[in-house]
């Protein structure tokens, strides 16, 4: 199985084109415009383009009416974009051959002249970020026990990538973890994964693309990406998911331009860190829950690489906290 993944096209060293996912149905437009009702349920929109709502037979995986068979949700993506369609291919070429109960399932595409689409599993809670940060009121914040399982999920998903199949995720962020109707994480958007070095500590070398606030700063430096660059991503997480701040929000009160710089002396003063914790989920988790939650996101920010544990580690040192 993973020599087949160390098989897939990557952008950088070959032209990219040859899709190799023999496990995903191949959609007409027309099937797509079917089981969408021609795309008439926006359920996002995202950097490349928009999320619909359609309905497929469970079974065969043709169009079915609304209402019956099961719901996926149709990413359709804007015509223009070169780099929307590398990423296209990247999501084809790696989530197609990966298969965990933390990556979202991807059940198809079309590529069809001009139009280009994904078809997913639905995640009826959608992105972490519309409820970690709540734009919409009527969002209910999650508590500490959901955060908990949250991340936990999102941990086994990018363990499975490092572990099993050497794959750099190199984008994690709130914005790209999927919550279905239980809260159950599942990692999305694989348009920038890179397959990773094969020795342990190495690095592979690439173009720094990712996200502001989340990326390492090793990457941000030198361009060289490491297993536990995506490590550092995961330790941005649980600092927003325990203080309810977003990394990706740049104006803070004493005008510090980033979350970790901000939060990263603060959070090393271990009594103080109970304090740091989401107000909104005030009396939740213990003083014990909250200081090792603490030293596990400081040990994932650690500048050197090196010095960061692995995903498997974080895992298991969650998995502890929730116990
Ligand atoms: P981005 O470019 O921010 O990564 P996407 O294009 O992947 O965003 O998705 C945009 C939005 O569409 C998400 O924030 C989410 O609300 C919704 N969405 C994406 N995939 C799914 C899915 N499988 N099920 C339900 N909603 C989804």
């Amino acid at each position: 199985f993973s020599q087949t993944v160390s098989e897939i096209v990557d952008e950088e060293s070959s032209d990219g084109r040859i899709l190799e996912a023999p496990n995903l149905k191949v959609f007409t437009f027309a099937e797509m415009k079917t089981a969408t009702k021609s795309f008439n349920t926006l359920l996002g929109e995202g950097g490349f383009g928009k999320v619909y709502k359609g309905w497929l037979d469970e079974k065969t995986l043709a169009p079915s009416k609304v209402g019956s068979g099961m719901i996926v949700a149709v990413k359709k993506l804007k015509q223009e974009s070169v780099q929307g369609l590398l990423e296209w291919q990247s999501e084809v070429n790696f989530l197609g051959k990966l298969s965990h109960p933390n990556l979202v399932k991807l059940l198809g595409y079309c590529w069809e002249d001009k139009e280009l689409l994904l078809v997913y599993e639905f995640m009826q809670k959608g992105s972490l970020e519309n409820h970690l940060f709540r734009r919409n009121p009527a969002v209910e914040p999650i508590s500490w026990e959901t955060r908990l399982k949250i991340v936990i999920g999102a941990a086994r998903g990018l363990a499975f990538l490092h572990l099993s199949e050497k794959v750099i995720y190199r984008d994690f962020k709130a914005s790209n973890i999927l919550l279905d109707g239980n809260y159950n994480s599942k990692i999305s958007d694989f348009g920038l994964a890179k397959l990773g070095p094969s020795g342990g500590d190495s690095h592979v070398t690439t173009r720094v693309m990712g996200t502001y606030g989340y990326a390492a700063p090793e990457y941000i430096a030198t361009g060289h990406l490491y297993v536990k660059s995506d490590v550092y991503g995961f330790g941005v997480l649980l600092l927003e998911m325990m203080t309810g701040l977003r990394a990706l929000d740049t104006k803070r009160p004493d005008g510090q331009q980033n979350l970790v710089d901000w939060l990263k002396p603060t959070l090393s003063h271990k009594r103080k860190s109970k304090s740091l914790m989401d107000a909104r989920i005030e009396g939740q988790y213990s003083s014990k829950a909250a200081s090792l939650t603490a030293e596990l996101t400081l040990k994932c920010l650690e500048h050197d690489p090196k010095n960061r544990p692995s995903m498997t580690e974080v895992v298991e040192a969650l998995e502890r906290i929730e116990s």
